[in-house]
């Protein structure tokens, strides 16, 4: 299993990050899990194959986590030849349909009549579901917004938790427990905390519950940046730390 973060970025505008999203590859799934302003563009740049992503999930509907969907669906309808015409199983929490049917409205063209079959999988809060061949896919509402979820997804003895954009909490650490690898939010300074997002030490207080193989670190706003992250993580977490970039990846050796 792989993971690369594409864009590890915010509404925050940055010389070197984009907005959010990952790519997590597992056996033949290729899934990319959100799909912020400057992700398509970003995944050209950094030689990622985005013709053959083969399922998308979205934490919730803010901009900087969706906004490149028109883009990523315009470029498989009229951006190469020939056309995509590969099944797209696109999953989200409740509301995910009616995201699509907005952009739709709004876009036409590729978000209206796709290429492709589009199946969209709208997920409660909490639950899961099997990918192909193999791979899980489990979700649980954290504090953000309305819709907001954090994705495991597991295979072969592996397991990837991303937690989207989130608050603190407590139950996101115990269900992350033990994970090969935590990608979560570092989005603002301790000084700038507010309910909606982590900080450093709040990323230190998840990784100590959660006790993951790899912390790696994403969704900066460009403060943060300026801020001894490492030092804040270093007292309550002794594992490895990644302050990841657009581009960033790891392999997970499956058993
Ligand atoms: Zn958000
Ligand atoms: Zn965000």
């Amino acid at each position: 299993m792989r993971l690369t973060t594409i864009g590890t970025g915010t509404a925050s505008p940055s010389p070197a990050r984009v907005n959010a999203g990952h790519l997590v590859e597992a056996g033949a799934v290729r899934l990319l899990v959100d799909c912020g302003r400057g992700v398509v563009h970003r995944m050209a740049t950094l030689g990622i194959d985005w013709f053959g992503i083969t399922h998308l999930a979205l934490t919730h509907f803010h901009p900087d986590h969706t906004l490149d969907l028109t883009t990523l669906f315009y470029a498989w309808k009229y951006g190469t030849l020939p056309q995509r015409t590969a099944p797209l199983q696109c999953i989200g929490p409740p509301g995910t349909a009616a995201v699509l049917a907005r952009f739709a409205e709004l876009y036409g063209g590729a978000m209206s009549a796709p290429s492709w079959p589009l199946e969209v999988t709208e997920l409660p809060r909490g639950a899961g579901l099997d990918l192909d061949g193999g791979t899980r896919l489990d979700t649980l509402a954290v504090p953000h917004c309305e819709e907001s979820v954090a994705y495991s997804i597991q295979r072969g003895g592996r397991r990837i938790v991303y937690t989207g954009d989130t608050g603190e909490s407590e139950s996101l650490g115990e269900w992350a427990h033990g994970c090969d690898v935590l990608l979560a939010e570092c989005s603002l300074p301790d000084a700038m905390a507010i309910p909606a997002h982590l900080t450093p030490a709040r990323c230190a207080a998840l990784a100590a519950r959660a006790a993951p193989g790899r912390l790696a670190l994403t969704h900066f706003y460009t403060v943060v940046e300026r801020e001894d992250i490492r030092g804040a993580i270093a007292p309550q977490y002794g594992g490895p730390v990644t302050l990841t970039w657009d581009g960033w990846d790891i392999e997970l050796e499956e058993h």
